[in-house]
């Protein structure tokens, strides 16, 4: 827990959130300023605040992350359209929040990548 993130209070419920899934290890809910018809982020509970702050102790739940994904993406019926994963870091990568998390957007065509 880090006092001063906003994605540790949401995962605190000191700040509410649009839940779409939660398990001991993440938490998923809509982003409050979507960029697509679904776009959906998955964090987890753990306060990790860019990616370079990951190690090879966070693999497991960096595969958990993305097969959460999956999943969601799949009982939004996005599998067969498809659907982009995307994890930003730090002010080039256009990061905002700094506490890892993983965006599921989909239900439209995409495109670029930056
Ligand atoms: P980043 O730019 O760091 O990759 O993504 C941060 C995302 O968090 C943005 O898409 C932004 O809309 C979303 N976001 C920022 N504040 C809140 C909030 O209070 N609630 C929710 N649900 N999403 C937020
Ligand atoms: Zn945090």
């Amino acid at each position: 827990m880090n006092q001063d993130c906003l994605f540790c209070k949401i995962i605190n419920n000191e700040i509410p959130s649009d839940r779409v899934y939660e398990d001991d290890q993440v938490i998923a809910f809509n982003d409050i300023n979507p960029q697509a018809p679904f776009h959906v982020l998955i964090i987890p509970r753990e306060h990790i605040s860019t990616t370079n702050d990951l190690t090879s102790e966070n693999a497991n739940l960096l595969g958990h992350m993305i097969l959460t994904a999956k999943n969601i993406a799949a009982e939004n019926n996005l599998s067969d359209p498809g659907y982009r994963l995307i994890m930003n870091c730090n002010e080039q990568g256009g990061q905002t929040v700094y506490h890892i998390h993983l965006h599921i957007l989909g239900g439209r065509q995409l495109r670029g990548l930056g």
